[in-house]
């Protein structure tokens, strides 16, 4: 059975305790490669290695920098087949999907942040007869990334090609679930003649590994993405050391219909919204609000698109719905489905594990489910589920639909359908979330700022913000 490595100072390593985990495929429910369980000494060393690397990542010309991450970008484009089909197989997402969207997302943001440092710049401010300040931005030393399972290669370059742009050395920490593009991303790196130790990536559970990454000492800035559960302890943990984080945590979106909208627009990409990725994404709209004139047209036209979704074979190109990413996972959406019922919800569509055939009859495989009837306070419209399972509530005024948006502990995304300009404006104004999508969802320009408020995280990834995370300023003053 395939061994997955760690990658520490240039080379591909087994842990130092010698023990791995099982990798499963969830569309198979089978273990299929297994995974370095690495400990604190295993981070040790790839600290070790990435403080040795420091002093020459962080002088080298930045073109040089540069010409290396784009080397890399190029090469997961070359890969995409490959990459795409490993993608697929340990998440269980529709290979289509990976590799429409993960993969050549992926390059893309190797690609940005390789270029985004070219025109990274200084500010200076001159005081007239007195002063001038200039401030410079400097990598600040080893960065501990550590990214989850649900898009694995998009949002674990997300984090290291910032880093790295910036002149970091990087320990990073793919998620147990899905390490598999992570381990084949660290070829790619020595294909491109990535130095020794600039990136290191260690493999294991987060507990152990995680907790390693985030209490060593010489890691001054922590970058995370995952539960808001896991992000509250490492913040617990980190503050006290003083470094430097970025969490981008949980969502449960709202998606607001207005009765003014593009109606097939709307009712199109909330489909997407609702259940891409299995509804796996964290700018999934969970929540969708819809204004009380067009409710019941809206839910019956929604519902029979969703019934249409082929359920399926990942591997299939025609597969819409793929398979849940673990059997833990599938149990607590299916213990949230069984929690709807108890509120008082109607199950309008889905509901139930699917049994499949053949290769995938042990798969871990749930319907796309539609749930109505429940006010905006339960546990299911306050709760992350993350899966396919949204929930339509009617709403009258907008007032009304602002104060459901709002009205839970997170602020990731959220999505208004309106024709209505003035409205769109005035809504995006009261709504307390990082991004708000009027008219659309998913469309990434890369040089944003992206995150949430309140539960849903602190600090902004994306273009400059993410270079200014991974650099520490300092001003000089000179008088005149
Ligand atoms: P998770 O919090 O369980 O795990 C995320 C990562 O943290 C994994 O690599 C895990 O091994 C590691 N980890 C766990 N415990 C740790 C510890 N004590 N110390 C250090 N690392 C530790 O999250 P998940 O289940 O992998 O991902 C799903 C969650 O991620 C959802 O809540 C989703 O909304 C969120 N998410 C947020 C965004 C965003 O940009 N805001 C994007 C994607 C996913």
């Amino acid at each position: 059975m395939q061994k997955i490595q760690n990658f520490i100072n240039g080379k591909l390593v087994a842990p130092v305790s010698g023990s791995y985990i099982d990798n499963y495929n969830p569309a198979e429910g089978k273990v299929y490669s297994l995974i370095p369980d690495s400990d604190e000494q295993d981070v040790k060393n790839a600290v070790d290695a990435a403080k040795s690397a420091f002093p020459i990542w962080s002088k080298m010309p930045v073109d040089e920098r540069s010409k290396i991450l784009q080397k890399i970008a190029d090469l997961i484009d070359e890969n995409l087949d490959r990459l795409a089909m490993a993608e697929s197989v340990d998440n269980g997402k529709p290979v289509a999907l990976a590799k429409a969207v993960d993969i050549p997302r992926s390059s893309s943001n190797m690609r940005f942040f390789a270029t985004a440092i070219l025109h990274f710049s200084s500010e200076a401010h001159k005081m007239d007869n007195v002063a001038i300040n200039y401030t410079n931005r400097e990598p600040i030393g080893v960065a501990g990334c550590i990214s989850p399972w649900n898009l694995p290669l998009y949002l674990f370059t997300w984090k290291i090609a910032p880093a790295l742009a910036a002149g970091n050395c990087v320990v990073a920490k793919p998620s147990e679930i899905t390490p598999m593009t992570a381990y084949l991303f660290s070829e790619l790196c020595i294909n491109a003649g990535l130095p020794k130790g600039v990136l290191n990536i260690i493999h294991g559970l987060g507990a152990k590994a995680g907790q390693a990454i985030i209490e060593h000492q010489d890691i001054p800035l922590i970058s995370f993405t995952g539960g808001t559960a896991t992000g509250k302890h490492i913040a617990a943990t980190a503050a006290p050391m003083f470094k430097k984080l970025s969490l981008e945590l949980g969502g449960k979106n709202p998606n607001i219909i207005f009765a003014d909208c593009d109606f097939d627009q709307a009712l199109k990409t909330s489909v997407l919204s609702s259940f891409s990725n299995q509804g796996q994404i964290c700018l999934c709209g969970s929540r969708i609000l819809v204004e009380r004139s067009i409710y019941t047209k809206f839910v019956d036209a929604f519902v029979a698109k969703v019934k249409a979704l082929k359920i399926g074979d990942p591997l299939d190109g025609l597969t819409k719905i793929g398979a849940i990413v673990s059997e833990d996972h599938m149990k607590k959406i299916l213990s949230y489905i069984e929690l709807a019922k108890k509120e008082g919800g109607q199950i309008i569509t889905g509901g139930k594990q699917v049994q499949m055939e053949e290769r995938c009859t042990n798969g871990y495989f749930i319907e796309p489910t539609v749930i109505t009837g429940l006010g905006h306070d339960c546990r299911i419209n306050q709760e992350e589920i993350f899966g396919p399972v949204v929930t339509i509530m009617p709403f009258d005024k907008q007032e009304e639909a602002i104060e459901y948006a709002n009205g839970t502990a997170y602020g990731l995304s959220t999505t208004v359908w309106t024709e209505n300009l003035k409205r769109a404006h005035n809504i995006a104004n009261e709504l307390k979330s990082g991004i708000v999508w009027i008219n659309c969802w998913m469309v990434r320009d890369l040089r944003t700022p992206f995150g949430g408020m309140k539960q849903s995280g602190v600090g902004r990834e994306g273009g400059n913000e993410a270079l200014r995370f991974f650099t520490e300023t300092k001003n000089v003053c000179i008088k005149l």
